[in-house]
């Protein structure tokens, strides 16, 4: 079985449109702004740069572990399904072989609480990238790192 498939799982952005997220180098929390899709203002870029430790990191590794856990929960039932059809479809055709699927089957994860994203940290915008702008916690505004080119910047 090495079919991919995608399944879309909303993570909650705080009411500013913050995302938090945390490096997987030093595992601190900050918050990147959630541009929207096509946002001209939004930067193309390959990896983003810790804005607490200024580490880089490819894109997709900044995920929480509250989020993975919650994405995990959300896309079970939807995981469940496709074990199932692919059972079903690795047995039609089976000569001599009387195997039914339970279509009432299923597993007993409910749908998970969803994540509730408090309007924690305050804002800085680097004066290098300022439509890039960070949140992260108020003590640690002496030194943030852009996310786009690693500047420090003090806020
Ligand atoms: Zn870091
Ligand atoms: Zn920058």
């Amino acid at each position: 079985m090495t079919e991919e498939f995608s399944i879309p799982v909303s993570i909650p952005l705080d009411e500013d449109g913050f995302l938090r997220r945390e490096c997987p180098t030093c595992e601190q929390e900050f918050k990147w702004f959630n541009h929207e899709e096509g946002d001209p203002d939004a930067e193309q870029v390959g990896q983003y740069f810790c804005p607490r430790c200024g580490e880089p990191s490819g894109l997709d590794t900044w995920w929480t572990p509250a989020q993975l856990e919650f994405a995990q929960a959300a896309a079970q039932p939807q995981i469940d399904q496709y074990v199932k059809d692919s059972l079903t479809d690795a047995f039609k055709g089976v000569k001599g072989m009387d195997f039914k699927v339970n279509q009432n089957w299923h597993s007993d994860s409910a749908s998970p609480d969803p994540l509730i994203e408090p309007s924690d940290m305050v804002i800085v915008e680097p004066p290098c990238h300022p439509n890039e702008p960070l949140k992260v916690p108020d003590t640690a505004t002496g030194r943030v790192h852009c996310m786009i080119c690693g500047t420090p910047f003090a806020a």
